[in-house]
């Protein structure tokens, strides 16, 4: 298995290289040359198979050679000691709960697997040390953090706006120490993203050190993220109705990752793309033309983007046929006055805490409508306490703390400021 650049320019890769990389020498994003569906077999037989065992039927073609199966099965049952489980919410309406991971984001997958695929190929000496540079708004530092913590060969190093992320996220970057180390920006998200592009361009520092990113560019990390929509389907198989998708979406890495699961094969009527005013790909879907947007802030924060980056992706695993993509995919935009009025219903009627990104997801099955013969599926990406300020006055109740972030809370906060570029790459020159 090969993966090539999306910009058509840079030679084929293996899985390793892709994962080392990250990015394409010429800034395209890497996709697998070849999607084989997996067996009627597997499908027939899913609800027998561990979800470890799931994961790893359908990772492996990906992967290849380039992780032994024996150490990618380690890999695989290391990154999931957690659980996925379907919430009822109304007769044809479930939540998918990806938040029960050690920082409760769905983004915990991802990261957990991608530091385990470098640590293997650090241990085989395959590759030098690795220095995994991030920016973060909020959830992605945390989740990179946790996931890189104590691993051999890597060094992460994130990059956070000073003041502008959650306590319980800023705790979640700045506590862990070892091989982590949290940079206090004076400055916005986009000081901070604009700082890690500098490095990735930086001549000196990139002859100096092996560099690499965790986003969902990575294709470790966003390919993970395809066993969500396997687990569901895994426990709601026997109800045999037509299953309909709703992701809350940001820079479009999960909802790609669940259109990949389609083309293996997996049996989903529709997905829908649910996003907050950032519209782009609402817009795109009706219009037919892309224009991308500075972001607007939202209380879902963390889907607001205003160029998703992985929605070439979404448009390569469909030839770019808009037709084709329309069939399946639906996006549709809400306004935070319509998210808060969801969390307050699905409470109110349900019983139910949604997270404001939870509750956009709702919000496009609501849109699409799922009829008597279908069931809908909305991804809960993140637990509603790290949207604490914007939950509780909502809901009118206080959310008692989970033991991952009881156990960070009160740990004493440990980072380094900086306010400019140079200082950045003084820091990883010295590093
Ligand atoms: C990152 C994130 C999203 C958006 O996911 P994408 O893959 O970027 O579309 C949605 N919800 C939460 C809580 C997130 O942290």
């Amino acid at each position: 298995m090969n993966f090539y650049s999306l910009n058509k320019i840079a030679p084929n890769v293996t899985f390793k290289d892709a994962v080392v990389k990250g990015l394409a020498p010429d800034k395209g994003l890497y996709f697998p040359e070849k999607i084989t569906p997996l067996s009627k077999d597997f499908f027939d037989h899913i609800e027998d198979f561990s979800n470890a065992e799931i994961a790893f039927e359908v990772i492996k073609q990906f992967v290849a050679d380039e992780i032994p199966e024996n150490e990618l099965k380690e890999i695989i049952s290391a990154t999931l000691n957690f659980d996925f489980p379907i919430v009822a919410i109304e007769e044809n309406i479930a939540a998918l709960e990806l938040f029960h991971g050690p920082t409760m984001a769905f983004k915990d997958v991802g990261a957990r697997f991608m530091a385990r695929c470098l640590g293997y190929f650090n241990k085989e000496g395959k590759t030098k040390k690795v220095t995994v540079l991030v920016a973060t708004s909020g959830d992605t530092g945390g989740a990179v953090a946790s996931g890189f913590l104590g691993v051999e060969g890597v060094d992460v190093v994130i990059l956070y706006p000073s003041g502008k992320v959650s306590d319980v996220q800023e705790k979640q970057l700045t506590t862990l120490g070892q091989n982590i180390t949290a940079l206090e920006v004076n400055g916005t998200f986009d000081d901070c993203q604009a700082m890690v592009k500098t490095a990735f361009l930086d001549e000196e520092l990139i002859a100096n050190k092996n560099l690499t990113s965790a986003n969902s560019i990575n294709v470790a990390r966003w390919l993970p993220q395809m066993f969500y929509f396997f687990f569901a389907y895994k426990q709601l198989k026997n109800k045999q109705k037509e299953f309909i998708f709703s992701v809350p979406s940001g820079n479009f890495g999960n909802i790609c990752a669940g259109l990949m699961a389609y083309k293996l094969g997996l049996p989903v009527k529709q997905f829908i793309a649910a996003t907050n005013i950032n519209d782009i790909v609402p817009d795109y879907l009706e219009t037919g033309i892309y224009t991308a947007k500075p972001s607007k802030q939202t209380i879902s924060n963390a889907m607001d983007v205003g160029d998703p980056s992985n929605f070439v992706r979404v448009l390569e695993i469909f030839n770019n046929d808009d037709v084709k993509l329309k069939e399946v995919l639906s996006s549709y935009s809400f306004t935070d006055k319509e998210t808060q009025h969801a969390m307050k219903e699905i409470k109110e009627k349900h019983h139910y805490i949604a997270d404001p990104h939870g509750a956009v997801g709702y919000l496009g099955l609501k849109r699409y409508g799922v009829d008597t013969n279908a069931f809908g599926i909305f991804l809960e990406t993140a637990h509603p306490v790290k949207f604490l300020n914007v939950v509780e006055p909502i809901i009118n109740e206080t959310i008692e703390l989970p033991k991952q972030i009881k156990e960070v809370i009160d740990k004493e906060k440990v980072s380094i400021n900086i306010s400019k570029y140079e200082e950045l790459k003084q820091f990883l020159l010295n590093s």
